[in-house]
């Protein structure tokens, strides 16, 4: 089997299919990749990423440990989910 030239279907780009991937696929029984190199790592670099931007704190609240979705600011107090949602109700039963 000779390499392949397939135009990525992201960055539309052309790459190598090279001989020894297209065993590999076809050994799996996949289809021929869409997606250049690059763009597949890029994938799965963004996965991880989502995984890896959880922050850990500490609940300013009742002292628990927990990882929140953004990063906590200097100075601010942060809660854990419970004491978060906890206060969260309280102010809609204020308001
Ligand atoms: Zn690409
Ligand atoms: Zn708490």
């Amino acid at each position: 089997m000779p390499d392949v030239e397939i135009t990525c279907i992201q960055c539309k780009e052309m790459f190598i299919f090279s001989e020894q991937e297209q065993e590999k696929f076809y050994q799996r029984n996949m289809m021929s990749p869409q997606r250049c190199a690059q763009c597949r790592s890029k994938k799965f670099a963004k996965k991880n990423e989502g995984k890896e931007s959880r922050y850990e704190i500490v609940c300013d609240h009742c002292g628990k440990h927990d990882t929140v979705p953004f990063q906590p600011k200097v100075g601010r107090s942060v809660y854990c989910k419970d004491c978060h949602e906890a206060s969260r109700s309280k102010a809609r039963v204020a308001s």
